[in-house]
């Protein structure tokens, strides 16, 4: 039924006016939207007066909570000083010259290149669009192809949501050609009767070379990866998986382009995702947790190899003709400078090496509730996915909204978490403490019981 809205209240001027993305209409239609005005910590709270423990960093952004002062004193400060400006016509603020040698002091290259964009969609599209570029100069126009991975997530623009393994972009008519899928390294869901992880991350690694054999490799750009899948549900690698595939792909001679716009800065619990899996890639993608959310913010981060290429091709023909009005936002770099410095110097990231082994041992006991399927994770990172049946692994029927129910029984309780496919995903802010992570299982505890009970019922 849908919830009705007092006339002129929130609720009813954003349902009459906004175009909600992402966002399930049954669900939104029954229970309204939730207006939100401000947080404090790690809450959030609304325009009824309810407030929410945030088991989502927003979405994967705001580690260090809602109103931490330094980021607020940064953007201030910024913004009195210069702000705002592009990055054209070899003019750029003093501030986006700063980041970008941050960034690549942060990162695991010892020289590189630094493009920045206002999201991390537009950070894969000129990522995409720089290969195409670079791989024209140097006389290879076919190499154009670009692999990602079934269930990936990448972003929303035309590039991005190609590259994007999720079924929903069919509505759009995507993918464009050239962008292909190779296999989703999750042995729990896709592992074979009777193979062991090894077996299957071996047939992961097979199948990916047999793709390239069929495409021709000479005529493929780049492979992208997350090393967590995130937007798929919170997906680690199979055992071994990196390994596994980083000889094929160099064999090849494809690069390897990590996409960190979730894992980097620390969700992982090392600086980069490509840090923990041994990933040794030709180029970063960084957004979210870069700003901590504050600001939007992408950036291409190029490793020593693309570095040079990508200038010499840009020098061939005298332009890299590509950015955005706000590439190099002064106020998002001085923010996106700030953060790194709270989260790798002020002991963020320390703090998430620190609670990561609670997390994950309760994030472990809940694979033991009755709708239980596999509970996964690492780091700050986590997802329940649940099951019809647990011997089978049976998903439920999707017309129950299992995930989305529980979800919406975790916001009864006070807690935002997130509905992904037949998982409840939490990737709460880095400054939490053991209490907090007590509140929050707690919670999701409560939900799930309650969702059990009303299944049954
Ligand atoms: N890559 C990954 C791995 C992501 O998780 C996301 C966003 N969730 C994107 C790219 C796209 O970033 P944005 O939403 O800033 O465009």
């Amino acid at each position: 039924m849908n919830k009705p809205h007092e006339p002129n209240s929130w609720e009813a001027r954003a349902m009459a006016n906004v175009m909600a993305g992402f966002t399930d209409f049954p669900t939104l239609h029954e229970r309204g939207p939730m207006i939100l005005t401000h947080g404090k910590g790690v809450r959030l709270y609304d325009t009824a007066g309810r407030d929410y423990l945030d088991a989502n960093s927003g979405l994967w952004n705001v580690v260090c909570g809602w109103d931490h002062e330094g980021l607020i004193e940064a953007m201030v400060a910024q913004t009195r000083r210069f702000p705002a400006y592009h990055a054209f016509f070899g003019r750029m603020a003093d501030t986006s010259v700063e980041l970008s040698e941050k960034l690549i002091e942060v990162s695991p290259f010892a020289t590189g290149r630094v493009f920045f964009t206002n999201s991390g969609s537009e950070a894969n599209d000129t990522m995409v669009k720089m290969l195409w570029m670079m791989n024209r100069a140097e006389g290879k126009p076919e190499r154009r192809k670009i692999i990602t991975r079934i269930n990936s997530y990448h972003g929303v623009t035309a590039v991005s949501a190609s590259m994007t393994g999720k079924p929903y972009n069919e509505h759009f008519g995507l993918p464009l050609p050239g962008f292909l899928h190779a296999d989703c390294p999750h042995y729990w869901r896709f592992g074979e009767e009777g193979e062991s992880e090894a077996e299957f991350t071996a047939r992961m690694a097979r199948n990916l070379e047999e793709l390239i054999e069929r495409e021709g490799p000479e005529t493929i750009a780049g492979f992208f990866a997350e090393p967590v899948m995130g937007a798929g549900g919170v997906i680690p690698p199979s055992k071994g998986y990196f390994e596994a595939i980083q000889p094929v792909l160099k064999r090849h001679g494809i690069p390897f382009i990590s996409d960190e716009v979730i894992c980097g800065f620390g969700r992982t619990g090392a600086v980069w995702g490509a840090e923990t899996y041994g990933i040794e890639p030709d180029a970063i993608i960084a957004s979210k947790a870069l700003t901590c959310g504050f600001m939007p913010l992408g950036a291409v981060i190029l490793g020593d190899a693309f570095a040079e290429r990508m200038q010499a091709a840009a020098e061939k023909i005298e332009e890299f003709p590509h950015g955005f009005t706000s590439s190099g936002h002064p106020v998002a770099c001085a923010v996106g400078l700030k953060a790194i410095e709270i989260i790798l110097e002020e002991g963020l990231l320390a703090n998430v090496r620190m609670i990561s082994p609670y997390f994950m041992k309760r994030l472990n006991a809940l694979a033991d509730h009755p709708l239980g399927g596999e509970a996964r994770g690492i780091g700050l990172m986590g997802a329940l996915e649940v099951v019809a049946e647990k011997a089978t692994k049976t998903p439920f029927d999707g017309a129950l909204s299992v995930s989305e129910r529980i979800a919406n029984a975790c916001l009864d309780q006070g807690l935002i978490c997130r509905p992904l496919g037949q998982a409840v995903v939490l990737c709460p802010p880095f400054i939490m403490d053991e209490t907090l992570l007590d509140e929050m299982f707690d919670k999701l505890e409560t939900a799930l019981d309650k969702v059990a009970e009303g299944l049954k019922a």
